[in-house]
């Protein structure tokens, strides 16, 4: 296999390194969960203007129009990541929404909805779980019902990332009780300043609220606001899984992760000895690079049948279980390696990296359940992509 790059990706690779050299003093920092700084919004513009973020959509959309091309998506990653520099906004409604409207929403949603999105003017929150509706998301108990040209929505969600700093939520509600489960859910557009919306902060693990407890009491919501057709909001819910999935399973970061781990290892000492020289320890990083490798070249196979608008069946599901469990084993290798410093955390004066270890550890873990757990991925992998039998149901009460 021969995997230099031809004339014109090298062209391209020389472009995007330009790029990242003259305007590399502009890339924002910061967290994924707060709203985007005016920074992180221009960056997303210039991004986008050149071609290096929203890339394939359209421009009447505000995106850059190009057609898809699987190494130029390659090279603009690599080289973004080389020079350290942040790769736009990539929040829900940025990696979510927009390409769930771009398959199956109305042209006016679209063309409301999707250049705000992308320029960081309207932030989204997801609005899917629910106390009891977890991995049995169909369950889900929400309602809305019509009044005049209105729904009126009332119920619980859990989990909601980012809702405190959200504009609008893309919610699941069942608008038909009587019909089976998966058929009477339909998937609504709602901004978050509606009256009767109460949130209430959730705190992680790591000391962050990340996420809330979202409660709706006669919430309304035009009716023109529906994505799909009333009733087949299942179908529409897993468009946006989807995108969920391939967001959290990006190899990139994942890649980003593992320097960071063999960089850690070049700099800490024992015995007066890199910790890199010591075989036990390099065996241990050899291990992982050889699956962080194997999953950058897995995405590579995904993203070309995702470019072709082909379905990647059972290769789109591993990504998001692999990667996750892999960020997670990455920064535990880093703890364990740390030794006595490794559990040090907060602003213990011993910590390593502002305890950015430690941090991603706890994050990570939250990364195998939310978007669907490791267990329901192995069920989805196994039945659907594999075609092994189906799991017993419980039989109801
Ligand atoms: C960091 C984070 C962010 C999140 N963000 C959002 C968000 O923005 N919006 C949103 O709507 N939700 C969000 N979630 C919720 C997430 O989607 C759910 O937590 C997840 O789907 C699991 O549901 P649950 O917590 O109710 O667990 P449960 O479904 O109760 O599962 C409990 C355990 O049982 C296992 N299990 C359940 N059913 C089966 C089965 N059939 N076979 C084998 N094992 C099974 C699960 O794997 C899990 O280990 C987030 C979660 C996390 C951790």
């Amino acid at each position: 296999m021969d995997l230099e790059y031809s004339a014109e990706y090298k062209d391209f690779q020389e472009e995007v390194r330009a790029f990242a050299k003259n305007h590399g003093h502009k890339s924002p920092r910061g967290s994924a969960v707060a709203r985007p700084t005016e920074q992180a919004r221009e960056w997303q513009a210039l991004l986008i203007e050149n071609g290096y973020a929203a890339r394939t959509i359209p421009k009447q959309y505000g995106g850059y129009g190009a057609e898809p091309d699987i190494l130029k998506n390659v090279i603009i990653a690599e080289e973004l990541n080389r020079a350290g520099l942040n790769r736009g906004l990539s929040n829900q409604g940025v990696t979510m929404l927009v390409p769930t409207l771009l398959e199956v929403g109305t042209q006016e949603q679209r063309d409301k909805w999707i250049r705000p999105t992308l320029y960081g003017e309207v932030m989204w929150c997801q609005g899917y779980s629910e106390p009891g509706a977890g991995s049995d998301l169909a369950s889900l108990r929400t309602s809305a019902t019509e009044d005049g040209d209105d729904f009126i929505i009332n119920g619980h969600k859990i989990w909601t990332s980012s809702a405190h700093v959200a504009d609008m939520m893309f919610i699941l509600v069942r608008t038909e009780p009587d019909a089976p489960k998966h058929h009477g859910i339909s998937y609504l557009l709602l901004s978050m300043d509606t009256p009767g919306i109460e949130i209430q902060p959730l705190v992680s693990m790591t000391g962050v609220a990340e996420f809330n407890e979202v409660f709706f009491t006669d919430v309304r919501t035009p009716q023109n606001q529906i994505v799909g057709k009333r009733g087949e909001g299942w179908q529409v819910a897993n468009t946006t899984l989807k995108h969920e999935r391939g967001m959290l399973g990006d190899p990139d970061r994942t890649a980003r992760q593992l320097q960071a781990l063999i960089d850690c290892l070049k700099n800490e000492k024992a015995n007066g000895r890199a910790l890199m020289d010591f075989p036990v320890y390099r065996d241990r990083v050899l291990r992982l690079q050889a699956r962080v490798k194997a999953m950058q070249y897995h995405s590579m196979r995904v993203l070309t049948c995702n470019l072709k608008d082909q379905d990647a069946g059972v290769a789109r599901l591993i990504v998001k279980l692999n990667a996750t469990i892999l960020n997670n084993e990455i920064c535990e290798t880093a703890i364990d390696l740390l030794g006595e410093t490794g559990t040090l955390f907060g602003d213990s004066e011993y910590v390593r990296r502002d305890g950015m270890w430690q941090y991603a550890y706890m994050y990570s873990l939250g990364l195998i359940i939310g978007g669907g757990t490791s267990q329901i991925q192995k069920n989805i992998i196994a039945e659907r992509g594999l075609g092994l039998p189906r799991e017993p149901k419980a039989k109801a009460s």
